[in-house]
């Protein structure tokens, strides 16, 4: 049993470090896609986080973390990740990422990001940073003898007779049906799958971002926790691309400023201005387009022409829809972003399923909280692959002689159209009751044993939004402004969302029929 392998689920940052600092214990780690493709990692462009400048300290950085998380972040959980900080630069160096330095070529250059009170983004190729990150993280697991690299579509967890994680059925590249999927062994899994924001119509992660690894482990019994915090960035390029390409935060840090179709800088008197948190910010813009306005973000007055060698990837992004930053504001709007919420992990990036480990976006560590401080997502899965790794290095394998699949046919859907037209309208950046419980019922109806992954991670997320009754970092309802005085996590499973929204269903056919 122990010659099993670590499975790790994603090829992103978050699985390619936990695959690096697990060696020389034997693992494989499994992609979705070829390597260095549909990760949200390779899109990262802003940077890492990491309390590095003279003036900064680790306590400032978490407590700009813990303000951004809107009074649900975890206090000791994210000391830690930011003292942790350096070392895990430190670590991506040694893998070979050669981060941007300061004129002398000494010390590393440290960029501003909204809501940071400190220079502390550390990047790489000006706005490449996660390009380099994973490429570097590929050259060194492809170095490393213990790492074997799998591509395939992970579609369930194996299940000891005991309920322990056991291993995953997968579909290697190239299978076409769910029957072609084989079952692979292994002493411990990790969830390294990423984000949701391919649940949205609108949004700048990979469109195969569908939440398939807060599935897994939502079918294997595991507690999801917050899952309504998802957040909006307020500044997606609108030339029409799905995903739609970002112009990162940075170019705020440096001055660019937000105008509609009139000229008007609409962030002028909101405190903080241009670099107020997202939740903030995202909704002014969605403000703007919700009253019919164009929103614009303008780098003329500050960065006129240094924005092409200053963001080679905005300027080259623009030039592509034939738009010039140096010329003219170019269009946005807010798109989905980032999972806050995922599933719940302890210190060690223990799921509450024996066998199941989450690392990075997929995973709720405490450190977002409502709203997460931009930069330190990928800070996030650097520092908490450590972790996960020690864990597993003392934990027990399980006795994998009987494995099973946690339900009967997994499904290979992804989400469609109106899915996600669906989760813009009704789960988007402004929520309220009636849209939730449209969405949940729709959701509901189209779900049974053998759902989609995309279907179920959306029913989990409105149920989640429907159960949050206060406006709070990126939940943003409309029929509840007010923020609580008392924080406090939403956890559910599977069975507790099936449960909930089969009475929403029921309740409305019962209303129904007593109206006809
Ligand atoms: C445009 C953009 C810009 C960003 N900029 C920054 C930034 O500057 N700084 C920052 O800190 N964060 C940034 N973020 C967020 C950050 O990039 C992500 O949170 C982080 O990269 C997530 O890493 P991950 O390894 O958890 O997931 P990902 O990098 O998304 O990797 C997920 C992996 O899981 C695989 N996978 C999923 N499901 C399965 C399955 N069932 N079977 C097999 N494989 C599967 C995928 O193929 C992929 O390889 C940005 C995000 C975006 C979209």
């Amino acid at each position: 049993m122990d010659q099993n392998p670590v499975i790790v689920i994603g090829g992103g940052i978050a699985g390619l470090a936990t695959a690096l600092r697990l060696a020389p214990l034997p693992v494989v780690l499994i992609t979705a896609s070829p390597l260095g493709t549909n990760a949200a990692t390779a899109l990262a462009q802003g940077g890492i986080a990491a309390a590095l400048g003279e003036d900064d300290t680790p306590h400032l950085h978490a407590e700009d973390a813990l303000t951004a998380a809107a009074g649900l972040g975890a206090p000791s959980i994210t000391r830690r990740i930011a003292e942790a900080g350096p070392a895990a630069i430190a670590w991506l160096l040694e893998q070979g990422i050669g981060f941007d330095r300061m004129g002398d070529g000494k010390a590393i250059a440290l960029g501003l990001e909204a809501a940071h009170s400190r220079r502390r983004i550390v990047h790489a190729g000006g706005d490449r940073t996660g390009r380099r990150v994973i490429d570097g993280l590929i050259g060194a697991a492809r170095n490393t003898p213990s790492i074997t690299l799998l591509e395939g579509k992970v579609l369930d967890l194996a299940m000891t007779a005991n309920g322990h994680v056991g291993g995953v059925i997968y579909l290697p590249a190239g299978g076409r049906q769910a029957t072609d999927a084989i079952v692979l062994p292994g002493r411990s899994v990790v969830l390294a799958t990423g984000g949701v924001g391919g649940l949205y119509a609108h949004t700048t992660n990979p469109v195969t971002a569908i939440g398939t690894g807060l599935a897994l482990a939502a079918r294997a019994g595991a507690v999801l926790r917050d899952l309504e915090f998802v957040q909006f960035h307020p500044t997606a390029i609108a030339i029409g691309q799905d995903p739609m390409p970002l112009a990162t935060e940075a170019l705020r840090g440096e001055g660019a400023i937000l105008v509609n179709a009139s000229g008007e800088r609409f962030m002028e008197t909101v405190p903080g201005a241009e670099l107020a948190p997202r939740d903030i910010v995202a909704n002014a813009v969605f403000r703007q387009i919700v009253a019919g306005e164009q929103a614009f973000l303008d780098t003329r007055p500050t960065l006129g022409q240094t924005v092409h060698n200053r963001f080679p990837g905005f300027s080259a992004l623009c030039a592509s829809a034939g738009l010039d930053p140096e010329k003219q504001p170019i269009p946005i709007r807010p798109a989905a972003h980032y999972h806050m919420g995922g599933v719940k992990v302890d210190a060690s990036g223990q799921t509450t399923v024996p066998g199941l480990w989450a690392c990075g976006e997929v995973a709720s560590t405490g450190l977002h909280g409502a709203n997460r401080l931009a930069s330190n997502s990928l800070l996030e899965a650097a520092v908490q692959s450590a972790w996960i790794a020690e864990d597993i290095k003392s934990s027990t394998a399980p006795d994998t002689r009987r494995l099973e699949s946690t339900h009967r046919t997994p499904s290979l859907g992804e989400a469609n159209a109106s899915l996600r037209r669906q989760m813009d309208r009704d789960v988007g950046v402004v929520r309220d009751a009636a849209g939730l419980q449209r969405a949940i019922r729709n959701f509901w109806f189209a779900q049974d044993e053998n759902a989609p992954d995309a279907t179920l991670v959306a029913l989990l997320i409105a149920v989640s939004a429907e159960r949050r009754h206060e406006s709070r970092g990126a939940h943003q309802r409309a029929d509840h402004p007010r923020t609580s005085n008392t924080p406090r996590h939403i956890e559910i499973t599977l069975t507790e969302a099936l449960d909930s929204a089969r009475e929403l269903a029921e309740s409305r056919a019962e209303a129904m029929e007593a109206f006809a």
